[in-house]
């Protein structure tokens, strides 16, 4: 029977991580992955630039049911740390907005950059296999370690079922969103075996979809995007919306799926720069001749002022802004400032970016990412309850959990 030091099931962002680190450190490593090719996340990141990291990482750009828990692997690999890394591989690099850092050519670079990592100290990578079962031999050796046995198929082409051996076993298995790419939920299915307890699991950083009228409103604008705020549950953010054929999508909506839940409804701020209601009434008194839409046009584009018109103005849509009652143009500023909608749902699991939720950080030790009842398992990346917003900050725990388990296991 093979045996390997430590066997990594899933060759993401974090389980490759995970290898090169704890190979590093002499163990011999074997990453066993389901699909045909190895980091399809990575290569289909950042619009396939990969945005790896950001230059300000902090614990608040994560959420997860214990705040703190993702304290440690940060602050153990940080993102200077993978910053060092791709320097050390001569990539070209490139800083967008708010700190995030891209690849210019590829994020082929990022995998191949991992992938060499991995060789260097050899680290083994079986891709196309299945993994059938997993089985504790509690300690069955003298070391008084728990050994596990992973029941695989397709293991050196060969199919048929093999065992192989390990004594630290990290589960890096990803999450649901994006079946194509390999979402799974086969590190819940792990977790569950070894009695390990899940939060509850839905999408995230995912568009958001309306049923009614606002669809087809978004339907006819869909292609256009403007820079809104958007806050819903106490949270806030400032980005680019973009609208869609089913509703809305872009940077800020993603963020703010994150905290949005069934029947919640979320507030737009058109306008974010402007104080709406002041700005319409000052305009009625020194330019009372205008149109309101002529007004609006210099601020958002003109196909979705025509819309906006429709719904908040559809009667007074020629009149000067003079013949406008003070009432009504305070009511339309409102709602410039805060457009209230309720999303019917979002895209699920098929276009989210993440996760949110997945096996319960309780359970986990925050500074070596290995179960607390269950010596030699441990769990790394998004499997986990922890979801980064959007900005790099997925890929950052990623490589920080990985690279914590890979210290340990
Ligand atoms: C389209 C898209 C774009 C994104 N862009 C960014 C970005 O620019 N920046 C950012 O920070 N984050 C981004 N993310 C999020 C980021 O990709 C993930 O958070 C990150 O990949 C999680 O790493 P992971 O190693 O935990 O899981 P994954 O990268 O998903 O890796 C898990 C691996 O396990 C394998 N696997 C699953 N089940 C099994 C099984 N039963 N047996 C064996 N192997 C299995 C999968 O095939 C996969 O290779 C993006 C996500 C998507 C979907």
């Amino acid at each position: 029977m093979k045996q390997y030091d430590v066997i990594i099931l899933g060759a993401g962002a974090a389980g490759l991580m995970c290898a090169a680190t704890a190979a590093q450190r002499g163990r011999r490593v074997l990453v066993l992955e389901r699909a045909n090719k190895i980091g399809k996340k990575i290569l289909m990141s950042g619009g396939g630039r990969c945005n790896y990291t950001n230059y300000s990482v902090e614990p608040e750009n994560y959420i997860s049911s214990n705040p703190h828990f993702c304290k440690s692997a940060l602050s153990r690999y940080t993102q200077w740390d993978f910053i060092g890394l791709v320097e050390k591989h001569a990539i070209n690099t490139e800083e967008r907005k708010h700190g995030q850092l891209f690849c210019v050519d590829s994020a082929k670079d990022i995998l191949a950059m991992l992938v060499a990592e991995c060789e260097e100290v050899g680290v083994e990578i079986q891709s196309h296999c299945e993994i059938r079962a997993v089985q504790e031999l509690k300690n069955s050796e003298p070391d008084n370690l728990n050994h596990y046995l992973v029941a695989v198929d397709g293991f050196d082409g060969v199919a048929k079922l093999q065992n192989i051996r390990c004594s630290s076993l990290v589960v890096a298995t990803g999450a649901l969103s994006i079946p194509s790419l390999g979402g799974s939920g086969f590190g819940y299915e792990i977790a569950t075996q070894f009695g390990l307890s899940l939060t509850e699991r839905r999408a995230g950083l995912v568009p958001l979809m309306f049923s009614s009228s606002v669809k087809a409103i978004c339907e006819r604008l869909s292609g256009l995007a403007l820079e809104v705020e958007v806050s819903c549950n106490g949270q806030s953010f400032t980005e680019n919306m973009l609208f869609t054929h089913r509703g809305i999508s872009g940077p800020v909506i993603l963020q703010i799926s994150n905290y949005w839940y069934p029947g919640d409804t979320i507030e737009i701020d058109l306008l974010p720069t402007l104080n709406a209601v002041e700005w319409l009434l000052e305009a009625k008194q020194q330019q009372g001749k205008t149109r309101l839409n002529s007004l609006l046009n210099n601020q958002i584009s003109k196909k979705f002022v025509a819309e906006l018109q429709k719904l908040w103005w559809p009667d007074v849509a020629t009149d000067p802004l003079a013949q406008f009652s003070d009432q009504h143009l305070i009511s339309i500023g409102e709602k410039l400032n805060r457009w209230c909608l309720k999303p019917s749902g979002s895209e699920g699991y098929r276009t989210a970016e993440v996760t949110l939720g997945g096996v319960d950080t309780d359970g986990i030790s925050s500074k070596t990412m290995e179960a607390k009842s269950q010596k030699g398992l441990y769990f790394i990346g998004e499997v986990l309850d922890v979801s980064g917003h959007l900005g790099g900050f997925n890929f950052q725990w990623a490589w920080s959990s990985g690279y914590t388990a890979g210290s340990f296991a």
